[in-house]
Order: structure tokens, then C-alpha cells, then sequence
């Protein structure tokens, strides 16, 4: 279970809760002045009125039907006397007015119509636009006053601007470093950032500038936000935490006055901590490559100037937190601003054995737990993923009845994060299963085969909600820095050997292989372009990082020419490995169909019993059934031998 999971969310703020109930309120007050409308307009038509034409009018006055008349602007009400024959009294009949008719008046007071001069049906034409048209705007504006409440921006539309800093203030994050493992460079930093907010006057007395602002830059779900609230705990001083998009409003003017109140309310409660998350909703850089924006802008602006404003010696701390600092506008970064960057990396091996720890506090495991396993399979995990991963074990340990988390249950939720929940309605037909099978078990036997591939943990043809449709799941013996051209050049070879398995057995290719091409054609570009791992461009850098911590993309730096020639070299690069996954595959027919036949039957085999088919059928001797120091040299050997190409049974 997460611990700090309650307090985020308490402390990210007041977003909608539920969605559904907003929509609903939306839809039930879209119905209800639409209502109010028609019922308006409805009561113009409910007083009957009828239009007579001029000549009409001049008839009625002149048979005597007409009591009175009243004279708009545009129109003459006319009231018919009580006993007309021809006109019902209970219809306001009207006209519209001819002008420069000089017989007019004349005519009406020969005949002994009264004459009444002020508008008719005033309160009535009022009443109607006020029904009609004010009505709906009034619902409406109470509406989105009440959503913007909800929304948790400001005290509604009339707020629009006010500060909602208080909102966001937390006297007690109650995280503290120990809540945060796997970062302690990270860490390390904060905890002078904290020093300088107890002890300003000791660094002052010195001569020692204190920072104003420490940009947390790391990927996402590696404890930025939780690091900021971490260090919120530790100095005991109030922290207002708010999102880079709190700020950007669909109102002019109220980013940037929400900055202003912001840093008003931090200077009454100094010392404190202000934390921005993802402070890259305001802090884009203000040239046009990212799209400008004003109103941003001058949100970005009015930090820049609240920044610049303030006394260090006061205690206010600015903390950012971005997973794109790349974006971010340069006057950002410079010195007397986040001049402090604090780099949240992915955690290492020890990192997410620690974060394991931190997360199972709560958990019960049982003796079987293995966290240095766990977090050799996780490679790449970051935080998150990883207190995802434990509360998912500690739910499956709760389905299956037991009181205690075990190493079977971890492994399981690592698979379920990882590539999603077992898919047990899909049934694959048989030919399909067949075919996953093959392709899956070409993957592993490759792995196998090349000594400088990763061995097999499991492989599995049991359907994922995450689309796919069999895995092999490939754990390191150990966590890896670097990577050789050689171990990338495996790592190529080994992507294909599903669709190779597809081609040798079946004679026929699959839609399957699509996201194993991607990621060999992904692989190859950057040995080519980044790592300079080609003999065609040697060491040249043909392509520039875009978002180092969010996606990794990359973007082409060279010419067009030179680009249809990264498309050749990573065309010849791609086929050759595809060979080599094919004439692999071919050498090792034997153990594939064994394994193979073995998945198809039970749909998940693991590395052990992999391994003992594959030995089995190599001829290979089983380690620990000889003499301990033998075995090696045996096992040396045999890897050498069957790259030469081994007798098939
Ligand atoms: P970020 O802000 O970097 O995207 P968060 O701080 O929101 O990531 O992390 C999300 C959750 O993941 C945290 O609440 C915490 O439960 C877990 N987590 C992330 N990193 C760590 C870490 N280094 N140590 C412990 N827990 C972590
Ligand atoms: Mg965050
Ligand atoms: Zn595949």
C-alpha cells in the first residue's frame, strides 16, 4: 500500500473529485434555462396577440370598435371596446405604425378613441427580456461560478483573480525524507535547502547568498512532487503547493495577479516554502518555437519579477518541479532564480530495493520476498511504478486468501504494471496459439543462444490487457550502465527472433512482430545516429535529444541527404540481423520445437524449465550434477560450440 497516497491527494488540491457529477450539473442547468427560455417566450404568446394591417386599423376605428389605442415607437396598441362584434376584448390587437400619416390623429379623435401617449405593455416588454435573455445569463453565471468552485480555482467568477493561495497551503505535508528513497543525491541538496530556510542568518553572516529556488528535473513518477513535500515536512514551515496550470485561466490578467497574490501571502508567513509542479505549464520559453502565449507570458513574467523581488534573507524557498526542463525559458534558470537544479534520476538497483522497503512498510511478506530480484527484474521502473507494483502484490495476495505477500505475488504484479492484467476471456485459436508460441519462444532462444544476451526469467502465452498477446519476460544478472556494441547488436537479433520463428516454421509472417520492428528499427537508428556504432558515419552525432526525461525523442540533425543515408545504413543494419536471427533459429530447430510444444500445452514455462529442455535437447549437462569445477569450464565449452553450429538431434 502507498502511505503518502492520501496526503497527495489531499495536497494537490481540490480538482474535481468526480467528473460524471460535474457533467450531469451541466446538463441539468443546460435543460433547466432552455426550459426558462421557451417558458418566457410562451408567455409572449399566451397574451394572444394578433397584427392587423394599417388598413384593417383605419376599418376598426371607423366601425367603432376601437376603445383606446396606445402609441409606441413602432407599433400602436390597439383595445378593443368590451362589446365588438367582430374583435374579441381579450386579444391585444397591434399595428405597426405608417409614419407621416397626417389623418392619423384627426381620424382617431373623430371617432372618440382615447389617445394614450406612454408605452404600452411596458412591464410586460420587460418582463420578457428579462425572462427571455437575463435569466439564462444569470443561470449560466451561477453555473460556472459554482464549477469554478469545484474546479477548485478561485472564490468563483467574482474571485477571478483573488488569491486561493490559502487553498493550497499545508502547515503539515507530513512526508519526510524517509518517505523517499532511491534519490539521495536528490535528497542531499534539499536537505541544505532545508538547513537555509532554519538557519538563514548563518549562511548571511558569512556572505553567503542564499538560493532563491531549486528546479526538481527528473522523468516522471520518480518522487519530484513527493520530494518537494518532503522537504515541506522537514523544515516544519508552511508549504503552498500549486500546479504550473493552476495558474493559466481562460481569464486575462489572472495568472499573473494569482502570482502576485501567491508571493504576498508566502512574505506574511516566511518562512515557507512555495512548490510549483510541472512548472512548464507557465514557464515555456517565451520564444514562438513552442507556441507563444500572452497571457502565459505575463504570467511567466510576473514571477520572473515576483522572483527577483524578494529577500532571500527572508525565507522564502521557490521549489520547481518539471519533467521537460528543456522547454523551460532561460531567464527561469539563471542565477538569483531556480538557481539550483536538482536532478531526480531514475532510481539504480539499490534505489529500487530501498523504495521497495519504503513502500512494504506497511505490508505484510512472507519469507519467500526477495526485493534484490524484484528490483533486478524492474529495470527502468521509477517510483511509482514500483508502489504500484506493491500494492498490486498486496492485493493479489488478498484475492488468493493469504495473509502475507509472497515473491510469487511481486513477480506478478512487476508482470501485471509492466505489460497489464492476464486476459483469460480472449481464446486464441489454435493455429494462433501455435504461432505465439513460436514467435515467443524464437525471442527467448535467441536470448539463450547468444552469450551476451539477457537469460529468460518466463515466457507466457496468456493474453495481456495491455495488447499482448505472449511475452518473455528477461531478467539481467545484473543492472547495466553501459551497453556494448555487441550487447546492443544482440539485443537487435533478439528482437526478431519472433517474426524469424514465424517465417522458419509456419512460412508465413504475422501482424505480431510490429512492435518488436519498432523497437529494432528505434535501436538501430540511435547506434547510428547517436551512439556512433556505424562504420558508414563513425563517430558523427546526427540527431539531438528533445525531452531527455520524458520521452527520450529524438530529431534528425543533418542534411536530407545524409538522412536517406541514416535510411540505408539502418535498412542494411536491420536485415542483417534478421539473418542472423534466421540462421540461428534454423542451427537450433530442434530445441525450439521441444520448447515450443511445451508452451503450446501449458502456455507459461519458466526460465528453469526452459533451460532444462534446452539442455536436454543440446546434449548439454545440467550445472550441479557435476563436479563443482568442471561444470564451468563444461558449460564454457558447450556455449562455444554450438556458436560453430551443433549436431541437431
Ligand atoms: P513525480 O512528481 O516525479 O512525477 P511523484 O512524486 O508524484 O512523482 O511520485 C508518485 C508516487 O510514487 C509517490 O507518491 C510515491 O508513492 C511513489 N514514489 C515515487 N518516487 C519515490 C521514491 N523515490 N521513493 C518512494 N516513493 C516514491
Ligand atoms: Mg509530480
Ligand atoms: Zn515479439
Amino acid at each position: 500500500m502507498d502511505p503518502n497516497q492520501n496526503k497527495q491527494n489531499r495536497g494537490d488540491g481540490q480538482k474535481p473529485q468526480n467528473f460524471g457529477q460535474n457533467i450531469m450539473i451541466i446538463i441539468i442547468a443546460a435543460v433547466l434555462s432552455m426550459f426558462l427560455m421557451s417558458w418566457g417566450s410562451d408567455m409572449m404568446r399566451d397574451r394572444s396577440e394578433e397584427e392587423v394591417s394599417y388598413d384593417q386599423f383605419y376599418e376598426m376605428v371607423e366601425s367603432g370598435e376601437v376603445e383606446s389605442v396606445n402609441i409606441g415607437d413602432w407599433q400602436i396598441s390597439i383595445s378593443v371596446k368590451a362589446d365588438s362584434k367582430n374583435y374579441s376584448p381579450l386579444i391585444h390587437y397591434y399595428t405597426v405604425r405608417v409614419e407621416g400619416d397626417e389623418q392619423f390623429v384627426p381620424m382617431l379623435l373623430q371617432s372618440g378613441v382615447t389617445i394614450n401617449q406612454q408605452k404600452p405593455d411596458t412591464t410586460g416588454f420587460i418582463w420578457d427580456i428579462l425572462i427571455g435573455l437575463v435569466l439564462p445569463f444569470i443561470f449560466i453565471f451561477l453555473i460556472m461560478n459554482f464549477m469554478m468552485r469545484r474546479m477548485g480555482g478561485s472564490g468563483g467568477i467574482m474571485g477571478v483573480g483573488k488569491s486561493n493561495a490559502k487553498m493550497y497551503m499545508e502547515k503539515e505535508t507530513g512526508v519526510t525524507f524517509a518517505d523517499v528513497a532511491g534519490e539521495d543525491e536528490a535528497k542531499e541538496s534539499l536537505v541544505e535547502i532545508v538547513d537555509f530556510l532554519h538557519n538563514p542568518g548563518k549562511y548571511r553572516s558569512i556572505g553567503a547568498k542564499l538560493p532563491k529556488g531549486a528546479l526538481l528535473v527528473g522523468p516522471p513518477g520518480t518522487g519530484k512532487t513527493l520530494l518537494a513535500k518532503a522537504v515541506a515536512g522537514e523544515a516544519k514551515v508552511p508549504f503552498y503547493s500549486l500546479s504550473g496550470s493552476d495558474f493559466v485561466e481562460m481569464f486575462v490578467g489572472v495568472g499573473a495577479s494569482r502570482v502576485r497574490d501567491l508571493f504576498k501571502q508566502a512574505n506574511n508567513t516566511a518562512p515557507c516554502i512555495i512548490f510549483i509542479d510541472e512548472i512548464d505549464a507557465i514557464g515555456k520559453s517565451r520564444d514562438s518555437r513552442y507556441g507563444g502565449n500572452d497571457e502565459r507570458e505575463n504570467t511567466l513574467n510576473q514571477l520572473l519579477s515576483e522572483m527577483d523581488g524578494f529577500d532571500p534573507g527572508r525565507g522564502i524557498m521557490v521549489l520547481g518541479a518539471t519533467n521537460r526542463p528543456e522547454i523551460l525559458d532561460p531567464a527561469l534558470l539563471r542565477p538569483g532564480r531556480f538557481d539550483r537544479r536538482v536532478i531526480v534520476e531514475k532510481p539504480d538497483l539499490k534505489g529500487r530495493v530501498n523504495i521497495l522497503k519504503v513502500h512494504a512498510k506497511d505490508v505484510k511478506l512472507d519469507e519467500t520476498v526477495n526485493f534484490d530480484e524484484i528490483a533486478l527484474a524492474t529495470s527502468g521502473a521509477v517510483g511509482a511504478d514500483l508502489a504500484n507494483m506493491m500494492n498490486e502484490a498486496a492485493i493479489m495476495a488478498v484475492k488468493n486468501g493469504r495473509k502475507a505477500v509472497s515473491q510469487q505475488d511481486l513477480f506478478e504484479a512487476v508482470e501485471v504494471v509492466l505489460v497489464g492484467k492476464e486476459k483469460k476471456d480472449r481464446i486464441l485459436s489454435k493455429e494462433e496459439r501455435r504461432i505465439v508460441s513460436y514467435h515467443e519462444v524464437g525471442h527467448a532462444l535467441i536470448a539463450a543462444v547468444q552469450k551476451d544476451a539477457e537469460p529468460v526469467q518466463k515466457i507466457t502465452i496468456v493474453p495481456r490487457t495491455m495488447g499482448a498477446l505472449g511475452y518473455v519476460m528477461q531478467v539481467p544478472e545484473e543492472e547495466k550502465y553501459l551497453l556494448s556494441k555487441k550487447e546492443l547488436w544482440a539485443r537487435l537479433v533478439t528482437a526478431f527472433g519472433g517474426r524469424a520463428a514465424e517465417e522458419l516454421v509456419f512460412d508465413s509472417i504475422t501482424t505480431g512482430a510490429s512492435n518488436d520492428i519498432e523497437q529494432a528499427t528505434d535501436m538501430a537508428r540511435a547506434m547510428v545516429t547517436q551512439y556512433g556504432m556505424s562504420e558508414e558515419f563513425g563517430v558523427m552525432g546526427l540527431a539531438k535529444t528533445q525531452d531527455q526525461y520524458l520521452t527520450g525523442r529524438t530529431v534528425l540533425n543533418c542534411s536530407e541527404e545524409t538522412a536517406a543515408q541514416i535510411d540505408q545504413v539502418v535498412k542494411e543494419m536491420l536485415k542483417k540481423a534478421y539473418e542472423e536471427a534466421l540462421q540461428i533459429l534454423s542451427e537450433n530447430r530442434g530445441v525450439m520445437d521441444e520448447i515450443a510444444a511445451y508452451l503450446i500445452e501449458k502456455e507459461t514455462i519458466t526460465g528453469k524449465e526452459f533451460m532444462e529442455i534446452y539442455r536436454r535437447v543440446k546434449g548439454i549437462s545440467e550445472p550441479g550434477t557435476e563436479a563443482a569445477e568442471e561444470e564451468t569450464v563444461a558449460a564454457g565449452t558447450a556455449a562455444e560450440a554450438q556458436a560453430e553450429g551443433p549436431e541437431e538431434p
